[in-house]
């Protein structure tokens, strides 16, 4: 499903490209009290697009959304900030225009000289976007002469600025997208190489069920932990405590307990569900901290135990590929984050060896936080869209975009 790159948009000198990318990025206040990005990743990822683009002379006109605005102009979630950021990053500077769509925003992309730089406002100012409103879309169109889609983490929605726009321009996928379909492919088409471990975790059972149903039948072992893992506990008639539960989910985690137990006997696949527990009173309140094998009705199990950290070292130790999506703990609050450490780690040992790829928001946080990102074969940007996209979903912002 190779999708038509930069090269086949033909000369760029000169032309405007409007570029979908995705600087959906946390901001905090800086000691001055203005708005800061707060973690550059999805900019740095971008970056090779922008730099291709702008090396090749063309006006680069970059649009994105950022947070909820609910479809009206919110001050703290201006893109202003990030385009001063972004000039930061690539060394040279980069023009902001307070407008999304409209004669201040064209001007503003008229102005750019050969290989400038260009952001407009946020996408999501406008109710348009979400609705994928095709006036929208030709107002963003006005902006370029060529369009191309960088932002994978927003393919999984029919927004206005990564499906209705590609009827106006002719489009491409940028670099970012190529590299997220080449890593994340394989996973989809079930060409990965063999042993392929899943590493689930997380904390919602429910958001991770298609994921687990897609996945049991073109897999060797699914290792699961995080939070999800007591709704499956639970269902098998294990004593979790006061841990959390989806119990709304515990037929549908009956079910997915038995095909995984058909698949076992039919094909192999191991599903292994953590057999002790780091419990504590809380997570602000580590009275009781301990490791068990069974969880005591007044602890939660926050992180998962020694003895099946070793239990999944040892499956991973033979796998040729691992797609990892989900915290095996409460990794933002250490000392619950031992677990997500551990496995990480032993991930990055691997390197060279075993391709592992992350997929998932917070797992992808983890990664970076711990500070093993560059360890891994690939970190998806995509959150949701990743996770679809293994699934074997079709993903519009993906699909609008011509075929090579
Ligand atoms: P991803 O974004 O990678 O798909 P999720 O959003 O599914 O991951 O889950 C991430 C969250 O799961 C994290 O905030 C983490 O603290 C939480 N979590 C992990 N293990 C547990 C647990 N045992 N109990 C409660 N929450 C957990
Ligand atoms: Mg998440």
């Amino acid at each position: 499903m190779a999708k038509r790159g930069i090269e086949s948009l033909g000369e760029l000198k000169g032309k405007r490209v409007l570029v979908r990318v995705d600087f959906n990025v946390p901001l905090k206040r800086g000691a001055d009290g203005s708005q800061q990005v707060a973690d550059d990743y999805r900019l740095e990822a971008a970056l090779p697009t922008i730099r291709r683009l702008s090396e090749a002379g063309a006006r680069v006109v970059l649009m994105s959304h950022l947070g909820r605005p609910k479809g009206e102009p919110k001050p703290e979630l201006s893109l202003a900030p990030v385009a001063a950021r972004l000039a930061e990053l690539l060394g040279s500077p980069v023009a902001f225009c307070p407008e999304t769509v409209g004669a201040a925003a064209q001007a503003a992309a008229s102005e750019l000289a050969e290989g400038g730089v260009l952001v407009v406002e946020n996408l999501r100012f406008h109710k348009g976007e979400k609705k994928n409103e095709p006036e929208f879309a030709a107002a963003l169109a006005a902006l370029g002469e060529l369009y191309v889609n960088d932002a994978f983490g927003v393919c999984h929605r029919a927004h206005a600025s990564v499906a209705a726009v590609t009827e106006h321009l002719p489009s491409a996928c940028g670099l970012l997208i190529e590299r997220e379909v080449e890593a994340l492919g394989p996973l989809r088409d079930g060409s990965a190489a063999r042993p392929l471990v899943v590493v689930l975790g997380g904390a919602k059972l429910g958001t991770k069920i298609p994921v687990l149903e897609a996945l049991i039948p073109r897999t060797d072992a699914i290792l699961v932990g995080g939070g999800m893992a007591y709704t499956l506990l639970k269902a098998q008639g294990k004593p979790i405590g006061g841990s959390k539960v989806e119990d709304d989910l515990l037929d549908t985690a009956t079910q997915i307990l038995e095909s995984a137990r058909t698949r076992a006997r039919e094909q192999g696949c191991q599903l292994v569900l953590p057999h002790d527990h780091v419990v504590a009173a809380g997570l602000d309140d580590l009275t009781g901290y301990d490791v068990v094998e069974e969880v005591p009705s007044n602890r939660m199990a926050l992180d998962v135990g020694p003895a099946s950290l070793a239990e999944f070292v040892q499956v991973l130790r033979t796998a040729k590929t691992v797609f990892w999506n989900g915290p095996l703990g409460v990794f933002e609050q250490p000392p619950f984050h031992l677990g997500t450490h551990y496995v990480a780690s032993f991930l990055a040992g691997r390197q060279g060896d075993c391709r592992t790829i992350v997929g998932g928001g917070d797992s992808a946080a983890a990664a970076r936080q711990l500070g093993l990102a560059d360890a891994m074969d690939w970190v998806s940007t995509g959150g949701g869209a990743s996770l679809l996209y293994v699934q074997g979903e079709d993903l519009p912002g993906l699909d609008a975009l011509p075929e090579a």
